[in-house]
């Protein structure tokens, strides 16, 4: 049998990425380093984030205003650079992408272009146990179109017994409703099981059907290889402080596929910062779209934002996101090896792990049936953070960036010794 504290170490010091953790701040407490695998709900500080800040306070102390185009770094020049970043991890167009508002606010705004109820084909489908937020968003909007939600919205869940919803089911839903679906909006990741969508059949099939297709990708930015381009999603939003470490409530992201771009009858809330670059500043009465996502825009965005984002995303493009996918695969092999061992010894059937094992990113979802909250407050007194999510979910999501293997080996020691104390 092979020693997995010696092969963890081993993994560690072969890993080519290893040296992008010293450019995170690692949480400190009672002077223990933690062993912190919540980037699936706020993603690390990078160090060089304070420096990105002060760089904006100072441009906006020594040119006013004029920092929007003048300085080291213009802030215009920086909206633009952030959709450029974005590109390899979302597999979109430069212009097919937008950075504003947080994730929420762009669900709705979404619904106002691609929610497009006619005749029969009035419904959304969803899932039962989406996250709570986009639940309320959808509610609240149909109600204020004058439906009730109840009518509108159909929830899709798992087979009883399950915790994931099968792609099969998901497409036939889809075949069995599509005479009364005007829109679909699913996660591309499931925040609670981490499992991942098949994105591009569920797309493929709504089109069949002229339906139009959304993702909340929340979950998905950041952790998984996307192509929503050639996937022909039609609309996306992501928050980019969980994967994507752009800090607490940071500005999110919006993907719109280009098809929508020049279209004249698109419904749209629109604002002064849709308006081309070229002409915003010449105050005319009439509204003139950029040709691109960035037409969705509305407010004026802040470039605090903008920087806390960029100091993160610097660091994936110089990591490089084929090296960060390639290392998290490795990642998911050795995480799993670990499990396989920890069942072996669960007689008690204790922990179920209820990820799908070839479907996931970053984030496994790990039942446990007995003294789960105790436990997940042990793994904390001992330097592990993780999630607890009711009833019975501990989540964990180390990530390539600046999680080590051997992590992942001392948690499932600890863990073992919490549940299977000798
Ligand atoms: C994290 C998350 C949100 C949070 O939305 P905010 O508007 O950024 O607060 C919404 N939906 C999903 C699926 C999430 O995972």
């Amino acid at each position: 049998m092979i020693n997995n504290a010696s092969y963890a170490a081993e993994l560690d010091q072969n890993d080519s990425l290893a040296k992008y953790r010293e450019r995170f701040n690692i949480p400190v407490i009672n002077g223990q380093e933690q062993k912190y695998f919540l980037g699936n709900s706020l993603g690390l500080q990078p160090v060089n984030t304070t420096q990105h800040i002060q760089q904006i306070l100072s441009q906006w102390s020594d040119f006013g205003v004029e920092a929007f185009f003048e300085g080291p770094s213009p802030w215009l020049t920086l909206h633009d650079k952030l959709p450029s970043m974005l590109s390899d991890i979302t597999g979109s167009g430069i212009h097919e992408i937008t950075i504003m508002n947080q994730l929420t606010v762009n669900l709705h705004l979404m619904m106002v272009s691609f929610y497009q109820p006619r005749g029969k084909k009035i419904k959304i489908l969803c899932e039962e146990h989406a996250f709570p937020s986009d639940q309320y968003m959808l509610q609240s909007h149909v109600e204020y179109l004058g439906y009730d939600p109840s009518e509108v919205i159909l929830e899709i869940r798992p087979k009883s017994g399950s915790y994931v919803l099968e792609e099969n089911d998901i497409l036939d839903a889809i075949e069995t409703h599509h005479g009364e679906l005007a829109m679909i909006l699913l996660p591309g990741v499931q925040y609670y099981t981490g499992q991942i969508f098949n994105m591009k059949s569920i797309t493929a099939k709504a089109h069949e059907f002229g339906i139009i297709c959304g993702f909340d990708l929340a979950h998905a930015v950041g952790n998984i290889p996307l192509s929503l381009h050639d996937w022909d999603i039609d609309f996306a939003c992501w928050c980019s402080y969980k994967y994507l470490n752009g800090g607490p409530g940071t500005i999110g992201g919006v993907f719109i596929h280009e098809k929508f771009h020049d279209t004249e009858n698109i419904q749209r809330f629109e604002g002064w910062w849709g308006n081309e670059n070229n002409t915003r500043f010449l105050m005319e009465k009439k509204f003139r779209p950029e040709k691109n996502a960035n037409a969705w825009q509305l407010s004026t965005p802040s470039p605090i934002l903008y920087a806390c984002l960029n100091a993160s995303l610097s660091i994936f493009n110089e990591a490089g996101w084929n090296n960060i996918l390639t290392k998290q695969k490795k990642m998911n092999a050795f995480h799993w090896q670990q499990i396989d061992e920890f069942k072996s010894k669960d007689e008690k059937n204790i922990i179920q792990i209820i990820t799908p094992r070839h479907e996931h990113g970053c984030q496994i979802s790990i039942f446990v049936n007995e003294n789960g909250k105790n436990i997940h407050e042990n793994l904390k007194r001992n330097g592990f953070i993780t999630d607890w999510r009711e009833p019975n979910v501990i989540r964990l999501a180390p990530v390539p960036l600046y999680n080590r293997y051997s992590e992942i080996y001392h948690f499932y020691q600890q863990l073992g010794e919490l549940i299977h104390p000798s």
